[in-house]
């Protein structure tokens, strides 16, 4: 099976500490690609330019974490796709859940960037998940199917299933109701699209992760930004390759 691994350095990151961390990473990314798989970096904005060519030769793929539903314009602050596409990302994450607390970003709205990030060529990983007030009233799958309901399109290449309360807390969802949930996306999507697992994923708990049942691949936070932590992510990738 060919995994998809995604960083997301979330607002971290300067050209210094980027340009080490990528050099150490290289190799076992470039192992993770070798055998088939696809590594994305989504740095800021800021970065992306400068190390899409700096790293131009490198196994990564680039990503922005969001981008405007409009092609340009009067919006302060906000970056286009096409604006993405122009300094060398390819990817593009949507529908993080920290966008949508921080931005109050709805499922319509990112619906629409859906649409703005194909329209620019870019890939998509869609992000989905349940709160923890949502899993314990025994909503979760019903949260998560309405979320890809409004948002999904067949084109896009990833959803990421992120449980909120399992980002960047440390707790990590039950391999089986990350198997449950899967299966429930999986059910509602192109078989084209990968599914992934996001929230506390680390070097302790990526193999096991890698290897549950309908697990196509991992979105990574804060374990993306310490080069040990990520490094064993990207072998635990290469292992279920081969
Ligand atoms: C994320 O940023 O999507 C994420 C899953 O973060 P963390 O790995 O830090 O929980």
């Amino acid at each position: 099976m060919t995994m998809l691994v995604v960083a997301n350095w979330k607002m971290h990151g300067t050209r210094t500490m980027a340009e080490t961390l990528l050099e150490s990473i290289a190799k076992p990314a470039a192992d993770v690609v070798n055998a088939g798989g696809t590594v994305v970096i989504c740095p800021p904005f800021t970065l992306i330019d400068r190390l899409a060519q700096g790293f131009g030769n490198a196994a990564f793929g680039w990503g922005g974490q969001d981008c405007h539903v409009n092609t340009q314009g009067a919006h302060t602050g906000d970056v286009a796709a096409a604006m993405l596409k122009d300094c060398g990302a390819g990817w593009v994450i949507l529908g993080h859940s920290e966008r949508r607390a921080d931005h109050a970003e709805t499922n319509a709205g990112i619906a629409t960037k859906v649409k703005a990030a194909h329209g620019a060529g870019l890939r998509i990983i869609l992000c989905v998940g349940e709160t923890l007030a949502e899993r314990e009233s025994g909503n979760a799958e019903a949260i998560v199917l309405s979320q890809l309901a409004a948002a999904y399109q067949p084109y896009v290449d990833a959803v990421a299933y992120e449980p909120v309360w399992a980002i960047g807390t440390g707790k990590v969802a039950q391999i089986t109701d990350i198997e449950a949930m899967h299966r429930s996306i999986r059910g509602a999507i192109a078989p084209s699209t990968q599914v992934l697992y996001g929230g506390s994923v680390k070097a302790a708990n990526a193999k096991e992760i890698l290897a549950t049942h309908g697990v196509d691949g991992v979105l990574v936070g804060g374990a993306s930004l310490q080069q040990n932590e990520f490094n064993a992510i990207l072998h635990a990738a290469l292992s279920q390759q081969i």
